[in-house]
């Protein structure tokens, strides 16, 4: 199929091209069921099928060990930031957060409507352009759960090691690097991810879970914001998202035949490689946002001189092609976003794009 766009959304973001044509090929009857899968039962024999082989392959792709639940919820990563805290954090506890960016903070804010909060580190004097080291992290007495985003995507900062936190569960905002790399998820009690950017399409968020902590939360927490609801049902206590699930299926095979996590960091390292060194070979026409150890696998952020020169550079890159470069609002400058399924050629094409940019304003 020709004319697919250089994607560089931020998410709902670019899929692998061999998942979707295999969906089409199955959309409208699935293998020979005679309906689409999105036409079936969540309770019959072939969705279940497809439930848990999602759920195997995230168990092997990711290497979550024994002892952890692995859930698909709805509601978005942004229901996590309601529930860990509903779920985790006991009277007289206080959740520690690390702040460093937008979305750590929206998650800060949502934790503050259900008890103790206490900020751990936070790179807000820096303007987030940093993630704070583990040294920094300074954590309250009493503390349920550490909390932080191992991505920002706004800002364009990522973790690179995530520190130890001893027997206070690490609790991890992985929305936009699940996957991205290999990772210890030992390290964690719980994980989360909204799918609709490196697993599949938006619609289910995953959560791994130690089982320890899934225990009967204080108070009145609805039956559908327990994670022991959902873990108990293996995720089919109400109707899951099915075709979200059979996406992100597809997805993880697609990571699968292509290294898994180790085969996915290599390439991710490469097309980043790419972008960071454009701008740091620029001259300073390209400026990177982040700190260049916090720099992001995911998320290249970069400002040019004026806000004018930032319009026109989306402006002309849309004129050829490349989708989804323009910053998110809150802090303005440019922004590409090469998760997983983005490929070399259209970030090779940015690339070479940005030179010819420079050669032509610089
Ligand atoms: N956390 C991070 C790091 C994100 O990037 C996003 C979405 N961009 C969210 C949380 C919120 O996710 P959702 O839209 O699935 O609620």
């Amino acid at each position: 199929m020709a004319n697919r766009a250089y994607n560089f959304n931020a998410g709902p973001a670019a899929l692998p091209l061999d998942v979707l044509q295999n969906a089409q090929k199955q959309f409208v009857e699935y293998g020979d069921s005679g309906m689409s899968l999105m036409e079936m039962s969540h309770r019959g024999a072939i969705y279940e099928k497809v439930h848990y082989e999602t759920e195997s392959l995230l168990r092997e792709l990711l290497g979550v060990p024994e002892g952890y639940k692995v859930l698909f919820v709805q509601g978005g990563a942004s229901t996590q930031f309601a529930m860990v805290p509903m779920n985790l954090l006991r009277a007289g506890q206080t959740a520690a957060y690390v702040a460093t960016g937008s979305w750590a903070k929206k998650a800060i804010e949502e934790a503050k409507l259900f008890g103790e909060v206490a900020i751990a580190a936070s790179s807000e004097a820096d303007a987030y352009k940093r993630v704070p080291s583990a040294e920094e992290l300074k954590l309250p007495d009493h503390a349920a759960y550490v909390h932080l985003t191992s991505n920002e995507t706004i800002e364009g900062t990522q973790w690179s090691e995530f520190p130890d936190t001893g027997s206070v569960p690490l609790v991890g905002d992985m929305s936009s690097d699940i996957l991205c790399r290999p990772i210890d998820v030992s390290k964690f009690g719980l994980i989360y991810a909204g799918a609709q950017k490196n697993l599949g399409p938006s619609g289910v968020t995953i959560v791994l879970i130690r089982e320890d902590l899934i225990v009967k939360p204080e108070g009145a927490v609805p039956t559908m914001l327990r994670y022991s609801t959902h873990a108990k049902a293996d995720s089919l206590y109400n109707t899951p998202p099915t075709f979200a699930i059979y996406m992100a299926g597809e997805v993880l095979k697609w990571v699968k035949a292509n290294g898994g996590a180790t085969g996915m960091e290599a390439r991710n390292r490469e097309k980043a490689a790419l972008l960071y060194d454009r701008i740091d070979s620029s001259e300073g026409f390209y400026r990177g946002f982040a700190e260049a150890g916090s720099r992001s696998l995911m998320n290249v952020t970069f400002r040019l001189a004026s806000e004018e020169l930032e319009k026109q550079f989306v402006k002309e890159s849309e004129a050829q092609g490349f989708i989804g470069l323009k910053g998110h609002r809150s802090v303005g400058g440019l922004r590409a976003s090469i998760y997983n399924a983005v490929p070399l050629e259209s970030v090779q094409a940015l690339a070479s794009f940005m030179r010819d940019f420079q050669n032509r304003n610089g």
